[in-house]
Formats: structure tokens, sequence, C-alpha cells
């Protein structure tokens, strides 16, 4: 059995794990993300440590990144809002400083993936995955291919409708106040609210305009990508209420357009929570290194 390695870089924490193509994890770490030099560091230390010889290693990284190998910044963090990370060489330098071949995908792409390797989207070859954490983002299949396009997608920051209990808040993002990712992530939940989206109690009304923005979300990528699920991850979607308001949502909203029983008749298997749960985004990032140096077992 061949073992590889994963990243999953985020904003808050770098998660890295060493694990095999039938997507079992052999060894876990996490440290919280500081500057690239001293993250991408302990990173490649990590997987030096390591005795079993790596294949090769995943990355599902926060972004915006360059993912267009014909660029000269592939491989790079590039416009994000995290300052000293701008045009960090997050491939390059581990590909270097660990010696083994590296590949490079979005943390939610790198998460859909994982889905469709060993979880929920196993059956199927268009569907998308959302997180709901600090930030929003999407990454999606379309006809067995991970999208990536011009750059790669910004699903969190469709523009939804406010609802009228938000009218005082401006939305938090710094590039459109009141997009998706502005009005419901979990660090907009924080800003409106004053307390963490885990310490939200179920009754508040900050889960009826949050519900009905995700649902907002959700019904655009339906009409645009036409998946055939959808999966919701992400530490706001730990609350799992949340998931029968937003299916109810979404089914008002869609207002019987879409004639599919998947919609129509099983809304409970077509919103989902990711079946690898909160190590989705690892196993997602080590089966994108299987998936392009060895073989998925599925
Ligand atoms: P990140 O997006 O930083 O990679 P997560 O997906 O864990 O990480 O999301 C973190 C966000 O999720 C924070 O805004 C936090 O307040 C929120 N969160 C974490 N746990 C819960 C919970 N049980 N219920 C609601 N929100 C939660
Ligand atoms: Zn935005």
């Amino acid at each position: 059995m061949e073992v590889y390695g994963g990243v999953e870089a985020g904003g808050t924490k770098f998660v890295c794990a060493i694990g095999n193509d039938a997507g079992e994890l052999i060894k876990i770490t996490q440290f919280p993300t500081t500057t690239p030099a001293e993250t991408i560091g302990k990173t490649i230390a990590f997987f030096l440590e390591q005795e079993l010889p790596l294949k090769a290693i995943g990355i599902g990284a926060f972004g915006p990144l360059d993912i267009n190998p014909g660029s000269p910044f592939f491989g790079t963090i590039t416009s994000t809002p995290k300052a000293n990370w701008r045009n960090t060489n997050l491939l390059g330098s581990i590909e270097k400083g660990v010696g083994v071949p590296v590949v490079l995908d979005t943390d939610v792409n790198a998460a859909a993936f994982g889905e469709y390797c060993w979880g929920n989207a196993r059956d199927l070859d268009t569907f998308v995955y959302l997180t709901i954490g600090t930030g929003i983002g999407g990454g999606a299949m379309v006809n067995g291919k991970l999208l990536h396009g011009l750059l790669h997608p910004e699903m969190g920051h469709i523009k939804v409708q406010r609802h009228s209990q938000d009218d005082v808040f401006n939305g938090i993002c710094p590039y459109h106040g009141d997009c998706l990712e502005g009005l419901a992530s979990g660090a907009a939940l924080e800003s409106r609210w004053g307390m963490k989206a885990e310490q939200l109690p179920a009754d508040h009304p900050a889960w009826i305009a949050e519900s009905f923005y995700l649902a907002q979300g959700i019904v655009h990528l339906i009409y645009i990508l036409s998946p055939q699920r959808v999966i919701l991850g992400g530490g706001v979607m730990h609350q799992k209420f949340l998931f029968n308001r937003i299916r109810s949502q979404v089914l008002n909203m869609l207002n019987n357009y879409i004639q599919s029983d998947k919609i129509l008749k099983e809304i409970d298997t077509y919103i989902v929570s990711p079946s690898l749960g909160d190590e989705v985004g690892i196993l997602g990032a080590i089966a994108l290194a299987v998936n392009k140096f060895g073989e998925i077992i599925l």
C-alpha cells in the first residue's frame, strides 16, 4: 500500500497528515497558521520526520490561489486578505522542502474530491461542496472533473438578498459587504451577534437569516451547475438543525421549478453533510495526491 501526505492549509490552522490510497489516515497533526516561513517550515518538518517513504503530497489551501499550471505564479496564494501570505509559493516551497511531487487545489475542491473518492459523492459526477466556516467557499465537480475555470470559483461571494432582520448589519466582506460570506460566514455571525456561532442557541433569530442566506446561495448553485447533490461542511454546519431549515427554504425558493425527485422527494439526501466529517479536508488533500500520482482504492 502506497503512502501519501496531505495538507489542509487553512487561514486559521494547518492540518498535516499521512494516509494511504484507501483513504485511511495513518498520522495527523495540526498547528496554527502564523507566518508563512514558520507554518510552511513546520509542514516540511512534519513530512521529513516520517519514516514511511511518501509517494506524493496533496494540498488543499485557502486562497485565492493561482492553480493554473501555465502561470508564472502557479502554486502561490495570491490576493488573500492575510497580508503576510500574499504571493507565498505554497506548492514550490513544500515540493522543494520535502522532495516529493506536490499537487495543489483549493481547500474546497480538495474536500469535494475527498467526498467523491470516499464519501457522499461516490456515485456522482456533478456536485457542489460548500463550506460554511470562518469564511464561505465552494468547490465543484462538473461532469467528473473538478471545476477550475479562469481562476477558480468563488461561490462564497455570490450576492444574496438581505433578510429584513439584517438591515443594521453591513456584512464583513471587505470587497462586497453583503455577499454570502459577508452575511452568513462564521465570522459574519460573530460580528453581527457579538458571540461565536457555536454559542448562538437554536432559537436565536440569527439562524432564521442564516438559513435564508445559505438557501439562496444553494438555489443559485442549483440553477447554474445542476448539481446531483449539495454537500455542506464547515464549522457552522455543526449546528445540525440548520440542515432541515435550509432544505425547506431551498424547496420554497425553487417553487417546484426544478422537476427532479432528487430534490422534490429526496431533499434529505440531496442536501447533506460530508460523510468524511471533519476529516473531509485532509482526506481530500490526500485524495488529490493519490489521484495524480497513484491509484485511488475505493
Ligand atoms: P475554518 O473555516 O477556519 O477553516 P471551520 O470550518 O472549523 O474552520 O469554521 C470555523 C467557524 O465555524 C468559526 O466561525 C466558528 O465560530 C464556527 N463554528 C465552529 N463550531 C461551531 C458549532 N458547533 N456551531 C456553530 N458554529 C461553529
Ligand atoms: Zn464578498
